[in-house]
């Protein structure tokens, strides 16, 4: 795992989460700092959850309303697009 996630986008050096708050479950506010002292940038950005690469083995299968990864949904044979509700 890396120990510098993202860099500046001012001077292209290594920064680092100074702290990090929940918005939804889906979403978190992360708020970065550039280790570069001459620098000193600081900034927000958003981490927002995209998709499982993996279902856990505990879940048994993809929960509703938790994306997973297109060629994963596949591989279960599901359908690539949710079924229209019955008229
Ligand atoms: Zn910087």
């Amino acid at each position: 795992m890396s120990r510098a996630p993202a860099r500046c986008p001012y001077c292209e050096q290594k920064a680092l989460i100074r702290s990090s708050e929940e918005v939804t479950i889906m979403v978190r506010d992360v708020y970065f700092d550039c280790t570069n002292p001459t620098c000193g940038h600081r900034w927000k950005a958003k981490l927002e959850f995209e998709h499982s690469i993996a279902v856990p083995a505990s879940a048994g299968q993809p929960r509703e309303g938790i994306p997973i990864m297109p060629r994963l949904r596949k591989a279960l044979g599901m359908n690539s697009k949710p079924r229209p509700a019955p008229a």
